[in-house]
């Protein structure tokens, strides 16, 4: 019981610790603190938030040659895996680069905020996240080559969609699925999962989110 108060102040905390000034009224009830003891699974979303200053400890730049952002982080395993996807991509005549990778909560609030004035929370929140759900957050996100939705056309997004699970990475929000993600198709956004995770997300048509509830069930599932 005792762990259960305990649980439920620290979602209290968490949920409400960063709320926008005057943005308290839309904020959903029950977001739960992101695990952040799955490692490179982690799952943040809409419902699950980083603790408020989250920064990983093993973030690394990314080799200069694939980068064009300014935040060009990633966790360890997460850059050196980028670097030999484009590496393998240019094999192929196809040119890859980073614009944007890990953001800290400051620099996420202060773009949710700017989209929230320009478009209204409504549609802000289909493709911007709150500060503390965003996956950039967690150092194993990273947007390729271009945030417009016509890179979806081009031949290096075509390269990604066929070749990015093998390097780990997962096509985070795709189409059709935004009821499940909460957010909308974004052919340029890569999530680095691990190549296991990567290729079982690939093979089955899954989102991180399916992935998840996947591995839920199997462990949940009694032994026979
Ligand atoms: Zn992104």
């Amino acid at each position: 019981m005792k762990g259960f108060f305990l649980c439920f102040l620290l979602q209290v905390f968490f949920s409400s610790a960063d709320t926008l000034p005057g943005q308290q009224r839309h904020e959903k009830p029950g977001i739960a603190v992101a695990d952040t003891s799955l490692g490179i699974l982690i799952l943040v979303n809409k419902e699950h938030k980083l603790p408020p200053g989250y920064r990983p400890y093993d973030l690394v730049p990314l080799e200069e040659r694939y980068n064009r952002g300014i935040m060009n982080l990633l966790r360890r395993e997460a850059a050196a895996a980028f670097a030999l996807m484009c590496r393998k991509a240019e094999e192929d005549s196809i040119f890859l680069w980073n614009i944007s990778a890990f953001r800290s909560d400051t620099v996420q609030r202060q773009l949710y905020e700017n989209a929230v004035e320009r478009n209204g929370v409504h549609r802000a929140e289909r493709f911007s996240s709150r500060p503390g759900h965003s996956e950039h957050q967690t150092g194993l996100t990273a947007d390729i080559n271009s945030t417009h939705s016509s890179f979806s056309r081009t031949p290096q997004a075509a390269w990604l969609r066929q070749h990015a699970h093998l390097f780990g990475f997962i096509e985070r929000y795709p189409r059709h699925k935004e009821d499940i993600t909460g957010y909308g198709h974004e052919p340029w956004h890569f999530r680095y999962v691990g190549v296991e995770a990567a290729i079982t997300i690939y093979t089955n048509k899954l989102t991180l989110e399916e992935y998840h509830g996947t591995i839920q069930e199997t462990t949940r599932s009694p032994a026979r």
